[in-house]
C-alpha cells in the first residue's frame, strides 16, 4: 500500500445526499487508516453552539442549503492541519462546489499527490426514502432506516437500548432541497475528477459491503 505520511492521499467521496458516502468513507477509513474527516459532522457540531455562527449554520443546514466556501475553506484548513491528517484523510461532504474543489487542489501545495475522488450513484428515488426514513444512534453511531433497516423497537437501538435520533435536515422538504443543491453545484464535479483522470465511480444501489469490494480494487490502482 502505498500512502504514507511522505506520500499522504486524500480521498473524496462525491454522491447526493443519502448515497451512502458516510458509510464507505468509514469502510475506507478503516481499511487505509486514515482519518475520516466529515465536514456535515464538523458543522452539526458547531450547529450545536450557541454562537453567531452556530445559529447561522443551524437555519443553513436546517434548510439543506450550503454554508459558504469562506467559511467551509477556514474549517478545512483548520482539521486538515491536526496532526491525524498528515497521512492524508479521507473527506466526506467536501468538497460541494467547483470553488471548494479547486481550494482543494492546492491546499497542501503543489509537490503533494492530488486528491482522488469516488462518486457513489444512486437513483433519485431511492434517495428519498433513505434519507427520510434514516435514524441514527447518538451513542454509537449505527444508522437504521425505518423502511429497510428497522431496530427491532421502533425508535430505539438495538445495541445501545439509547432513542433514536433524526437529523433536522431528513425532514422531506430539507431533503428534496438538498438533492437540488447537489444537481447544481455538487454534480458538475464528477466532471471536474474525470476530466482529470482521479474518478472512481460505483453504483450505490446496493449493499454497503458489495459497494465497498467493487470499491476498493478500483481506488488501489488509481493510488
Ligand atoms: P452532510 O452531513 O454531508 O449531508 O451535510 C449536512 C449539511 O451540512 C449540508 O446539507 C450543508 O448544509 C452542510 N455542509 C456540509 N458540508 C458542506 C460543504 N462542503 N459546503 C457547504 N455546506 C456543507
Amino acid at each position: 500500500m502505498a500512502i504514507s505520511e511522505s506520500d499522504p492521499v486524500i480521498l473524496v467521496l462525491l454522491g447526493p445526499p443519502g448515497a451512502g458516502k458516510g458509510t464507505q468513507a468509514r469502510l475506507l477509513s478503516e481499511r487505509f487508516g486514515l482519518p475520516h474527516v466529515s465536514t456535515g459532522e464538523i458543522l452539526r457540531r458547531i450547529a450545536a453552539t450557541d454562537t453567531p455562527l452556530g445559529r447561522e449554520v443551524r437555519e443553513i443546514q436546517k434548510a439543506g442549503l450550503l454554508v459558504d466556501d469562506a467559511t467551509m475553506a477556514r474549517l478545512l484548513r483548520e482539521r486538515a492541519d491536526d496532526s491525524d491528517c498528515r497521512g492524508g484523510y479521507i473527506l466526506d461532504g467536501f468538497p460541494r462546489t467547483i470553488g471548494q474543489a479547486e481550494l482543494l487542489e492546492t491546499l497542501h501545495g503543489a509537490d503533494r499527490r492530488p486528491p482522488l475522488a469516488v462518486a457513489i450513484v444512486v437513483p433519485a428515488a431511492v434517495l428519498l426514502r433513505r434519507l427520510t426514513g434514516r435514524r441514527t444512534c447518538p451513542v454509537c453511531g449505527t444508522i437504521y432506516n425505518v423502511y429497510t433497516n428497522p431496530p427491532h423497537v421502533p425508535d430505539v437501538c438495538d445495541l445501545e437500548g439509547a432513542t433514536l435520533s433524526r437529523r433536522s435536515d431528513d425532514t422531506e422538504d430539507a431533503a428534496s432541497v438538498r438533492i437540488s443543491e447537489y444537481e447544481h453545484e455538487t454534480a458538475p464535479l464528477l466532471e471536474f475528477y474525470e476530466s482529470r483522470g482521479r474518478l472512481v465511480t460505483v453504483d450505490g444501489d446496493r449493499e454497503p459491503a458489495e459497494i465497498f469490494a467493487d470499491l476498493e480494487p478500483r481506488l488501489r490502482r488509481l493510488l
